[in-house]
């Protein structure tokens, strides 16, 4: 479904910084705003039957409306410059319900980890069964995690988050060195918005669940960023450090553009 007022996500990119962005919003759209004085305000609204919840936040860097369905969990938003009308904010909301509508049937369904069930590991499907001792260990494809039912998701995600920063550090490492660099602080987050980010300072960022991709997606991510700590844009010159450290990076970096979103709906 096409729409005029598409346009592409703005990625976090500045001077001085990188992100890899995750593309957390599935498209974003903009009108001209009417400028009439209202206070700020932050309040939910429905629209449409069955009802969909908007979020309205007021904005004082918006210039215009935007409407987004966040890829992580679904939530819609509609950003509005901090002295424009409400009304016609929402009357631009009700006029892409359709749109609205065929954006969140797309998702993929959130699904929680529960025994007996799959989340994806290192690009495949593993079976989580109950496990004796108290460390997570994967074996064969299943992977086992003692403790109880509801004690599952935090065991899980500390086990999926070691993980991930073992392989995340090493990978960035050898990058790293192939370039002659050092690499600061390695940090991980849950972040919804992006990958990795890295600052002039060196310091690297990921979202640990890049483990639950296949292995040459973590380290497509991890070598972009360390890219980064040669040439801190996206250059033709940058490619050529990605391509350098990584010849087949098109290969991962497709697959995290077209599946990356999966990596959200897994809620823990
Ligand atoms: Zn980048």
């Amino acid at each position: 479904m096409v729409n005029p007022w598409q346009v592409a996500f703005p990625g976090p990119i500045s001077a001085g910084k990188c992100a890899t962005s995750t593309r957390p919003t599935t498209w974003l759209f903009t009108a001209k705003t009417r400028w009439i004085r209202l206070g700020a305000m932050i309040k939910t609204v429905q629209i449409g039957s069955p009802p969909i919840e908007v979020h309205l936040r007021r904005s004082t860097r918006a210039r215009r409306y935007s409407l987004k369905v966040s890829n992580a969990d679904g939530t819609v938003s509609l950003t509005l410059p901090n002295r424009a009308s409400e009304r016609a904010a929402l009357s631009f909301a009700k006029r892409q319900e359709e749109w609205l509508r065929a954006a969140l049937g797309k998702l993929p369904p959130l699904t929680a980890p529960v025994y007996g069930g799959t989340i994806p590991f290192e690009g495949r499907d593993v079976v989580l069964q109950p496990g004796a001792g108290r460390l997570v260990r994967l074996e064969g494809q299943s992977l086992l995690v003692p403790g109880t039912p509801t004690a599952l998701p935090a065991k899980l995600r500390g086990f999926l988050k070691v993980q991930a920063r073992a392989k995340l550090v090493d990978a960035s490492q050898i990058y790293a060195d192939l370039l002659g660099r050092k690499l600061a602080r390695v940090t991980l987050r849950d972040t919804r918005s992006r990958w990795g980010s890295c600052t002039e300072a060196g310091n690297l960022m990921f979202s640990w669940r890049l483990i639950m991709a296949p292995p040459e997606v973590l380290k497509y991510v991890a070598a972009h960023e360390v890219a980064h700590l040669v040439e801190m844009n996206h250059s033709a010159d940058f490619w050529q450090q990605v391509e350098g450290l990584m010849p087949d990076y098109q290969t991962p970096r497709r697959w995290l553009k077209q599946n990356g979103t999966q990596l959200h709906r897994v809620q823990f």
